[in-house]
Order: C-alpha cells, then sequence, then structure tokens
C-alpha cells in the first residue's frame, strides 16, 4: 500500500540523528547532538541535530532542516530524488508521482533507461561465446581485471559493428532520436539518414553517478592501432555534465570520508585499477581539469585531495588552474609520490605495493613544487636561483596559513642559499591577486549566512516561543498577550498557552499551528537557547519569557497606535468617534504595559 503521508512516514521511521550519524560523527550535547558540519570548512563543531524536533542547524553556514534537506544537500539531489532514496532506506512506498515538468523528467528518464540498457548489451557482449568478445575478455585479463572488479564497475565491450547496439535497443523501444540524445548513437552525416554506434570494438566503462544512475561511457579502445583515440567518452548530454562527473564517486565516497580524504586520478582505468587492489577512496576526472562544481562535490566528504597524476607546474594550464582552485576553496592538496612516467594503473598492476606507499607518501603540494623546481638545477648560478623562486613563491603566497608559508620560505632559502627577508620581499610581490587567477576567495570559518535578514520582529517572536518550550510557562505570564489581535502573535500566543496547560508536550504536537516560516525560526532559536544555556535552567527561563512577553505586547501595541493614529487624522462622524476609543483602550494598555517592563527592569 502506497503512504497517504510518505514525509511523514519516513521521519517516523527513520529517526534524524540514525539517519546523520551515517554521514557524520555526532556526539551528544544536552537533548541534542552536535558534529562538524559536512557544508563548511570548520575546526569546532557548530552543527547541530534535534532528535526531539527531526531537524538539524548549522551555526557556521545557517543552513538547516529536515533529512529531505540534508540529504538534499549532501547528495546533490532534488527534493523527489531525496524522497526517493528515503523512501528505500525507510522501506516506505510512493504513491504514484506526476512530475510537474513531467515531459523533461520523463525525457531524462528516458536516457537513463537507454544508457541502463546499454550497460546490460554491453555487458551481455563481453561474455558472449565470440572470437572478438574472447579477445576483449584477454585484454581484460592482461590488464589483471578481476571479474569482481569487472562486475563492480559493469564494465563490458562493443562490439566492432557499426550498429550493433542501436539495433538491440530499437528494438526494446529505443527511438534513434533517443539513442542520439543520450550520446550512445550518432547521426549520419546528411543527405544520409539514421544513426550509428557511438562505441566500437571498445571495453566500456559506465559513468554512474554517485546515486547510482548511468549517465554515459567511457570506452577504451582494444585495437592498438585504434585512431579515433585511446577513449572516447559520451558527449555531453541532459543527463552527463562531465565538469559535474567524478568517476567512481559512487564507489568511493564512504571510504572518502572514514579515510578523511579523496585521492584523485586521471583515468577511468586508474581509478578500477585502484579499486581492484584496495585502494578505494579513489575518483577519477575522466580527463577533464578540476572544475569547481567537481570541488564542491568533493567537499561534501572531504577537504583533503592527494593528486596522483602528473602535476604540470607550467602556469598557465588547465590542471595547474585545477590545483589553484582547490587551494583556493580550502583544499588541503597533496601530490602522490608515483615513480615518473608510471601512472597508477601501471603501478595497481606492476607493484600494487608501491601505490599504496606513492599515496601514504604523499607531499604538500608546496613541497612538491619546491623539489620539482629544484631538481636538475645547478643551485649555485644567479639564474637558475632566481628561476626556481620564481616557480615556487607564488605557491608559498598562495598559503593560507602563515606558519606554513614560514615554513616554505626558510626552506626555499635554506636551499638557494638566500637570506629568508630578501624572499620575504619578493614573496608580497608574488602574492597573486585573487582577480587574476580567477579562483574564488577561500571559505571563511564562518561564511556569512545565505538567507535572507530574519525580520527582528518576527525573530523575537521566535525566541520567545523556544524560551517557552524550554521553561515553565504560567497562564499569567501569557496574559499581557491577549490583548492582542495580530495573527502571528496569536498563533505564537496559542503555542505558550499550549505549553501552560500541561507538562511539557513533544516539541513538535506543541509547535503545530505555526506557520512554516515560523517554526523554521523557532527551530534556529531552540538551537540557539540549547547552545547558550543548560536545559532546565527554570529561573533564567522564566524571567526571560515575562520580559519578551512583555516586549513583545510593547511592540505592537505602539505600532497599532501609530496605526489608529494615522487612521484617525482622516476619519469624520461615528468613524473618528470608534477609533478614538479604540485609540484610548490601547494607550491604557500600553501605559500598563510600560510599567510591568520598567517593574521587570527594576527587579
Ligand atoms: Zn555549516
Amino acid at each position: 500500500m502506497p503512504s497517504l503521508d510518505p514525509v511523514a512516514d519516513i521521519k517516523d521511521r527513520l529517526p534524524v540523528e540514525q539517519l546523520l550519524g551515517n554521514y557524520l560523527t555526532l556526539r551528544r550535547a544536552g537533548v541534542n547532538f552536535k558534529a562538524l558540519c559536512p557544508f563548511h570548512n570548520e575546526k569546532t563543531p557548530s552543527f547541530m541535530v534535534s532528535p526531539e524536533r527531526r531537524t538539524w542547524h548549522c551555526f557556521g553556514c545557517a543552513k538547516g532542516g529536515d533529512i529531505f534537506s540534508f540529504v538534499m544537500e549532501m547528495e546533490g539531489l532534488d527534493f523527489r530524488e531525496a524522497l526517493e532514496l528515503l523512501a528505500k532506506k525507510a522501506g516506505v512506498e510512493l504513491p504514484k508521482f506526476e512530475p510537474r515538468d513531467k515531459e523533461r523528467a520523463s525525457r531524462s528518464a528516458r536516457l537513463f533507461a537507454a544508457n541502463e540498457a546499454a550497460v546490460k548489451f554491453f555487458e551481455e557482449q563481453l561474455r558472449a561465446a565470440t572470437p572478438e568478445a574472447a579477445h576483449a575478455r584477454a585484454e581484460l585479463a592482461r590488464r589483471k581485471l578481476d571479474d569482481l572488479t569487472r562486475d563492480l564497475f559493469h564494465v563490458g565491450f562493443a562490439p566492432a559493428a557499426w550498429d550493433a547496439l542501436t539495433v538491440a535497443l530499437t528494438k526494446q523501444g529505443f527511438t534513434e532520436n533517443e539513442l542520439a540524445a543520450a550520446g550512445l548513437a550518432v547521426r549520419r552525416p546528411p543527405p544520409k539518414h539514421g544513426v550509428y554506434d557511438r562505441f566500437r570494438n571498445r571495453l566500456t566503462f559506465p559513468l554512474v553517478d554517485v546515486v547510482g544512475r548511468v549517465v554515459g561511457f567511457s570506452a577504451r579502445a582494444l585495437d592498438p592501432n585504434e585512431t579515433m583515440g585511446k577513449y572516447i567518452n559520451s558527449p555531453e548530454t541532459e543527463v552527463y555534465r562531465k565538469g559535474r562527473f567524478l568517476f567512481a564517486l559512487n564507489h568511493a565516497k564512504g571510504e572518502i570520508r572514514k579515510r578523511g580524504f579523496a585521492i584523485l586520478v586521471e583515468g577511468q582505468m586508474d581509478a578500477v585499477s585502484s579499486h581492484r587492489v584496495g585502494v578505494t577512496n579513489v575518483v577519477a576526472t575522466s580527463g577533464t581539469a578540476l572544475t569547481p562544481e567537481h570541488l564542491s562535490l568533493l567537499h561534501r566528504y572531504t577537504s583533503n585531495l592527494v593528486l596522483a597524476f602528473d602535476v604540470d607546474m607550467a602556469g598557465a594550464n588547465a590542471t595547474k588552474r585545477g590545483i589553484d582552485l582547490a587551494i583556493a576553496s580550502g583544499f588541503n592538496v597533496k601530490v602522490a609520490k608515483l615513480p615518473p612516467g608510471v601512472d597508477p594503473d601501471d603501478l595497481c598492476r606492476e607493484r600494487p605495493k608501491e601505490w599504496g606507499r606513492a599515496i601514504n607518501e604523499s607531499e604538500a603540494i608546496v613541497a612538491y613544487y619546491l623539489r620539482q623546481s629544484s631538481a636538475n638545477r645547478d643551485l649555485t648560478q644567479v639564474e637558475h636561483k632566481k628561476a626556481v623562486a620564481r616557480a615556487v613563491l607564488p605557491e608559498v603566497a598562495r598559503l593560507q596559513d602563515p606558519v606554513e608559508q614560514a615554513h616554505y620560505l626558510q626552506k626555499l632559502g635554506h636551499l638557494l642559499g638566500v637570506d629568508e627577508v630578501v624572499l620575504r620581499r619578493a614573496l608580497d610581490r608574488a602574492r597573486p591577486r585573487a582577480a587574476s587567477t580567477g579562483a574564488p576567495a577561500a571559505p571563511a570559518e564562518t561564511p556569512a549566512s545565505a538567507t535572507a535578514p530574519v525580520d527582528p520582529f518576527k525573530k523575537r517572536l521566535a525566541r520567545l516561543v523556544a524560551v517557552g518550550v524550554r521553561s515553565t510557562v504560567t497562564e499569567e505570564d501569557v496574559a499581557p498577550l491577549r490583548a492582542i489581535e495580530s495573527p502571528s502573535v496569536a498563533s505564537v500566543r496559542a503555542v505558550l498557552e499550549r505549553c501552560a496547560a500541561g507538562p511539557a508536550t513533544e516539541a513538535a504536537t506543541v509547535l503545530s499551528g505555526l506557520d512554516d516560516d515560523m517554526r523554521a525560526l523557532v527551530d534556529r532559536e531552540l538551537f540557539t537557547l540549547d547552545r547558550e544555556r543548560e536545559v532546565g535552567d527554570e529561573l533564567v527561563g522564566a524571567t526571560e519569557l515575562r520580559s519578551l512577553v512583555t516586549l513583545v505586547a510593547r511592540e505592537v501595541l505602539r505600532r497599532e497606535l501609530t496605526d489608529l493614529h494615522r487612521k484617525a487624522a482622516y476619519a469624520t462622524g461615528d468613524a473618528a468617534h470608534v477609533l478614538q476609543q479604540q485609540f484610548v483602550a490601547k494607550t491604557a494598555a500600553l501605559t500598563a504595559l510600560e510599567a510591568t517592563v520598567e517593574a521587570q527592569a527594576a527587579s
């Protein structure tokens, strides 16, 4: 039976602390839990989780919400995708879904389905009893790709024919247009009609996104004389953007979190081989340079990168820009110690132990630049000294940590036999300007809130509710609010009256009746309150409650009086009389309140 209220059912079955606990290390903090925020860089936890309200909030980056918002943020999903993922986890059956943008959703779904069908087809072809399939299997064996790895990555074989896949998939109901849109087939140039297979006589590696959908393929040539290139990748399609895709992240993400760093390789084969030998926190950029989207994807899991490819330090190239971008976005970047001219795939195949060592002995990027630039140079010659300084100083300047900076200046000075003071002066000139590198500023420890500024009155109301929930409320405390007609104050009063009526009911129940905006504000205030003080500090709570009630009442009364005054200025006859009476009544109420405020201030 499909659930009538899947969101509520899922929340019932998946406690927030349990779900978030799969991603983060949660520590008890009173009635809440806290953790290091996965969405911004921090060293002291400002990420709070409330089991009682089933919500979370980060004081550092102002993000917050429920389990759905967490998964959306963490896995890069939209709401529907998060719903599907969590429904599956919770064992809740979803009602049939009618997407608003039906056409687009179903088009993407068709492309995913076509890619999925292609995976099956290519896998079958690899198992086929044909000489060419045998040749493909022999190639896999030569590359030491065992069955387990082959199955894990769904490696397949695209036969040498022009239309093998097209024929098979059109039989399954896919149109030529769909195959072309998925990048699986290529349109014949006019005046010819129809399409032909993009991948022919190649080993195929499906490109699977972080939630397990097939977005495209990378295909490796089997024929060493292949003229089309060693690798052919899917073109960018509606479901595949190479600048946002990291190969093997779906398999690597858990281990990246666990080990605290991600290893970045260039080719899919490097990643596959590394997973085969048991080093599984590896992802591949698939031949493109690191983009900001790659980095923000990685930032969800770690802020430590080990690069295991040829890091060319010649200024302008794309690799170097990607590295600079990573450093500027707050990543700690290291470089694996690969033997010269050997890629990770070779190493995993021939000397798997050395692959592990290359990772363990990886060195900080500046140390790497320092070593690389000074290799094969005669450092007694001034021209060579200048060349090394020119190469390394901008990298030292890029470092965020002054201690680290001093460390490398010292090293460089020692190496070149140049006084540090001189180098420091040169360093100031080498300091890269953000504008010239195009890199974004590093995320601050506490980034500015991305949300719109909150109306201070609403914030005060939210605080009042939070204090009410966390302290003992009496009928008397709420009394000053009864004179007020504003609907937002009335809903707050209702919450406080529920608090006064009985011993603490569940926060979620007490808060019903507030609109969603107010709920979010109250949630945040509750987290703030819990951080500020020990729960159960009744005395402080009661005092603050009373003072907030009077402040809120006074503010509303003052606004109402101003309003009445404006209206009265133009009113005549009976209307003027009524307004006048209201004016008198509200003035009296305000005077009484002012007296209360004074008395409270004095006590
Ligand atoms: Zn945060």
